[in-house]
């Protein structure tokens, strides 16, 4: 059993609730697969990859922003060539990722029903508004939850807004998730604790040391969470 006394369990949505990243790695491939004509795919991915650093903080995350660094990686490498074809196959590609077939993770609707029995249970996700509550009613889930954020980021200030929201301090938080820059080292700054479940994919900007505490846990698959916290 976790040592600590929680108030609320919050949980990542993306990779840890239903999967996202490898559909998202899925459209980047086919992208450079549209473009790779003009250069190598790797070369393609890195100038999506570094479009999207440069978006995010203007335009947030989700796929329209994913959309607007595609076109912006297509302008630098077709030059002129970037055609209205090229903008209209990559928006298919985009668009199909938007409606991609839903997949819950494994064993999450059983544990979500054990732990909500016990807890109060919230999501902490970030991104596009309308894209997560969209994925978030598709799932089924929200019998579960007490509440949902869709943040613009995930920093340790948005963690204490979400803590002063929900009348809680931050050692009351226990965060469940895949990425360690935004659901662990947060939430272990401010004095919570967290629980890490790694996703077979890791997106590039999430990546960071994890850091050392003993209010940090890891565990392999959101099945393990009752014996932790029952
Ligand atoms: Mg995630």
């Amino acid at each position: 059993m976790l040592p600590g006394n929680f108030r609320y369990i919050f949980f990542d949505a993306d990779d840890t609730l239903w999967q996202n990243e490898e559909f998202f790695r899925e459209a980047e491939r086919r992208f450079a697969r549209l473009l790779s004509g003009f250069a190598d795919e790797d070369r393609i991915v890195e100038v999506v990859t570094r479009k999207q650093e440069e978006n995010i903080p203007v335009f947030g995350y989700g796929s329209k922003t994913f959309l607007l660094s595609m076109l912006d990686a297509a302008a630098e490498i077709c030059g002129d060539a970037f055609d209205a074809a090229l903008y209209l196959d990559a928006k298919r590609i985009v668009t199909e990722l938007a409606c991609h077939e839903f997949e819950l993770m494994d064993g999450v609707e059983e544990v979500l029903s054990v732990l909500s029995a016990r807890y109060s249970l919230a999501v902490a996700t970030k991104g596009d508004l309308v894209e997560q509550l969209g994925k978030f009613r598709e799932s089924g889930l929200d019998k579960y939850f007490h509440h949902i954020e869709v943040l613009p980021t995930k920093s340790e200030d948005d963690y204490l807004m979400m803590a002063r929201k929900l009348d809680i301090r931050p050692d009351e938080i226990l965060m469940v998730g895949n990425a360690v820059r935004s659901d662990i080292a947060p939430v272990i700054a401010i004095g919570g604790t967290a629980i890490h479940i790694p996703y077979k994919v890791t997106w590039h900007h999430e990546m960071m040391e994890m850091p050392v505490s003993d209010r940090l846990f890891e565990i392999k698959s959101i099945r393990n969470l009752p014996e932790l916290l029952l």
